[in-house]
């Protein structure tokens, strides 16, 4: 399938870039200026001609989107539209997002851009949730638009649990996967649990594509050794689709061919294009709902240094809720260093589920280890959290299974259809709610 649309390689630096983006600016504050809330901020404004004028229009927030909810962003007659999605909102309040078929030619291609590849070879589980958000239609996709067999292995569906999973994962070898990171690590326990080894007895894997959580180098590694592929992460949302992704130097760039991006310093009020702050998001090949200076509140770092990759965009840390943490004595303790301290100890001692409690005087922790690991785990695990936090912890290890009951590796539940008449034996509870 040929695109109009922007492709890797096809800019030389810069400048090249700022000369594609400012071309196809127009188009969208055109588009934008069709929405009934365009309509009204930009009627008192004089509509931006280049990047540097965008800088003058209001920031869309994520409360606007909701505020016209459902309809009140919508630029194109509601016939053209392909797909209707929602994330999920704070408080119930739903954040409505709408594509047509040709806004997804650009959502499947950006996702796409993965340095491995995909082709018609390739087997592809899709394990995000296909019900009301846009990450599993999204790979779907993007499989597709490279002809791959898609696997449609919804994370949130009933008819699909974990032993589900990795039978299809080994049976018809799958290739590629796309989940969060956490899954794969439930995935290699429950192939465990079903006799496989995750590293050798799926030859047909080739790569895990990662997103929507965050995750430490530590974990990341993790994963990739206990699976023996690369794990290529991915960063997007439901409101923008794809938004950066790895370089096969595995530094993460934004696509800034087919986004303007600005970061937003809420304690200042400025914008730069690049530094610490947060990621503001100006789509520019999407009609049904264009959004501009969209903030994604996701607090980010960016870059224009260079990368040896060659695909001259500008690279991103996703930084996330990594500054939010807990209090412990006079330490902070956040998720995202306290994961890297125990995915740092060694791969022998088989710990990958954990969960921990930050109190005022000590971190509470718990692992699942072997009975024979047990000690040496606790040890090792108490001492680094003194030597990196400084604060006392009480390490408790777990006998496998307690956080991660066998029991939801291993399941595989009837999931029935709705039916009216039952035989004199039969368990009639369940006659029309079939969940
Ligand atoms: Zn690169």
């Amino acid at each position: 399938m040929t695109s109009i649309l922007p492709q890797l390689g096809q800019w030389h630096g810069p400048e090249d870039l700022r000369r594609l983006q400012e071309k196809q600016l127009a188009q969208t504050i055109t588009w934008a200026s069709r929405s009934p809330f365009y309509r009204r901020s930009l009627a008192s404004t004089a509509l931006p001609t280049t990047a540097a004028d965008l800088a003058g229009l209001p920031l869309t927030s994520k409360q606007d989107l909701r505020d016209n909810y459902p309809f009140g962003m919508l630029a194109v007659p509601k016939e053209r539209l392909a797909t209707y999605h929602e994330s999920s909102g704070t408080a119930g309040q739903p954040t409505p997002s709408y594509y047509t078929a040709e806004d997804w030619v650009d959502l499947a291609e950006r996702f796409a851009r993965k340095w491995i590849g995909m082709s018609a070879a390739d087997v592809f589980l899709v394990r995000t949730p296909y019900a009301l958000l846009l990450t599993g239609h999204l790979a779907h996709a993007a499989g597709r638009l490279h002809g791959a067999t898609v696997v449609p292995g919804d994370n949130r569906s009933l008819a699909m649990p974990y032993a589900r999973v990795v039978r299809v994962m080994h049976d018809l070898g799958v290739t590629l996967t796309w989940s969060v990171p956490t899954e794969c690590l439930i995935w290699a326990a429950t192939a465990a649990a079903a006799g496989h080894r995750p590293g050798a007895d799926f030859p047909a894997l080739r790569a895990l594509f990662v997103g929507g959580e965050p995750l430490t180098d530590a974990r990341r590694a993790r994963i990739s050794r206990l699976w023996g592929v690369p794990v290529i992460e991915e960063y997007g949302s439901t409101e923008t689709g794809s938004l950066a992704g790895e370089c096969p130097n595995g530094r993460m760039h934004l696509w800034a061919d087919r986004a303007l991006f600005e970061v937003y310093d809420p304690r200042t009020g400025t914008v730069d294009v690049e530094g610490e702050g947060q990621l503001v998001v100006t789509p520019l090949f999407r009609e049904a709902m264009p959004l501009l200076r969209y903030n994604l509140e996701d607090n980010v770092s960016v870059s224009y240094a260079d990368c040896a990759c060659g695909w001259n965009l500008p690279t991103v840390q996703v930084l996330g809720r990594a500054a939010f943490g807990y209090a412990v004595g006079a330490a902070t303790v956040t998720q995202h260093r306290l994961e890297e301290v125990v995915f740092s100890l060694p791969d022998s001692h088989g710990v990958v589920f954990w969960r921990a409690r930050a109190e005022p005087a000590v971190l509470r922790i718990e692992i699942e280890v072997a009975p024979e690991h047990r000690a040496a785990a606790v040890a090792e695990l108490t001492a680094k959290v003194r030597d990196v936090f400084g604060v006392d912890s009480e390490v408790v290890g777990l006998a496998p299974g307690t956080l991660i009951p066998h029991e939801a590796l291993t399941s595989m539940p009837d999931v029935v259809k709705p039916r009216s008449l039952f035989g004199p034996g039969e368990d009639w509870g369940k006659a029309l709610l079939y969940y």
